[in-house]
């Protein structure tokens, strides 16, 4: 099982660090810029060998080449048609990765239709799918693919690492709230959270379980939730999609 630990960057993504202690190989996923990168691993005494890509967007690949040009040719995993530093285009299935064992590619298109999300137990490096109380905003894909991607991400164990590309949990648990004001979960993690952030500490990793109790967007047949979508829509349909979409339509405009 691998070591791993959020670097922050940017304004509020994370690059996710995975040592492996049996191999003493290191990975980073969605390298928004390269000096954290550098910074942490040389503090640590370590090398970087490999790179995961979930999407083409600039804030998860902007810090690849700067790690080429330092750490030399390592490999970059991802999806091959839409970035161009890959060197290792992946798709759905379990892949094997030099030095850290079999890795299982999901694709998950909703976000982006490239978008990939990768499982080793017990975590999972889902980009900007799922998010801690949220879910990433449909800037190519349909209502239908998020769903049946964020379907294939809860479908995992419930003790699943959830580990997410950006710390959007405190705003997220506001909109959550609207939704579900009631929901007794939700208002301690938001206290909890509230904790986190005021000592500068990540809110991340969650779990699935602990998303499957909170996240609005994994509980569109919840009854809590469903009662607050029909406040918005009397003709609410049955059919879990176009609910979905209404959530996510809802946040969009929140
Ligand atoms: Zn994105």
């Amino acid at each position: 099982m691998p070591n791993v630990t959020p670097i922050a960057a940017l304004s509020d993504n994370y690059i996710w660090w995975l040592h492996h202690p049996s191999t003493q190989k290191n990975l980073v996923v969605d390298p928004s810029t390269a000096p954290e990168v550098i910074a942490t691993l040389t503090q640590a005494g370590q090398h970087l060998d490999a790179i995961l890509i979930t999407h083409h967007h600039w804030d998860h690949t902007s810090g690849i080449s700067e790690l080429l040009e330092h750490y030399g040719p390592i490999p970059v995993y991802g999806p091959g048609a839409s970035v161009a530093e890959v060197s290792h285009p992946l798709c759905a299935g379990t892949h094997a990765i030099a030095g850290f064992g079999d890795i299982t590619v999901l694709a998950i298109p909703g976000h982006t239709l490239d978008h990939l999300a990768y499982y080793q137990a017990p975590y999972v490096f889902c980009g900007d799918t799922l998010f801690s109380g949220g879910c990433g905003r449909l800037f190519e894909g349909t209502p239908a693919q998020m769903y049946h991607s964020l379907a294939q991400l809860m479908a995992l164990p419930d003790e699943t690492y959830v580990c997410c590309a950006h710390e959007y949990t405190l705003s997220n648990l506001t909109f959550a709230l609207t939704v579900e004001p009631q929901n007794h979960a939700l208002q301690n993690y938001q206290a909890w959270c509230q904790q986190q952030r005021q000592r500068q500490l990540p809110t991340l990793p969650s779990t699935l379980a602990k998303e499957k109790a909170i996240n609005p967007f994994l509980r569109c047949d919840s009854v809590d939730v469903v009662s607050s979508l029909q406040q918005r829509d009397p003709k609410l349909s049955q059919d879990i999609v176009e609910r979905f979409a209404l959530l996510r339509q809802w946040k969009d405009n929140f």
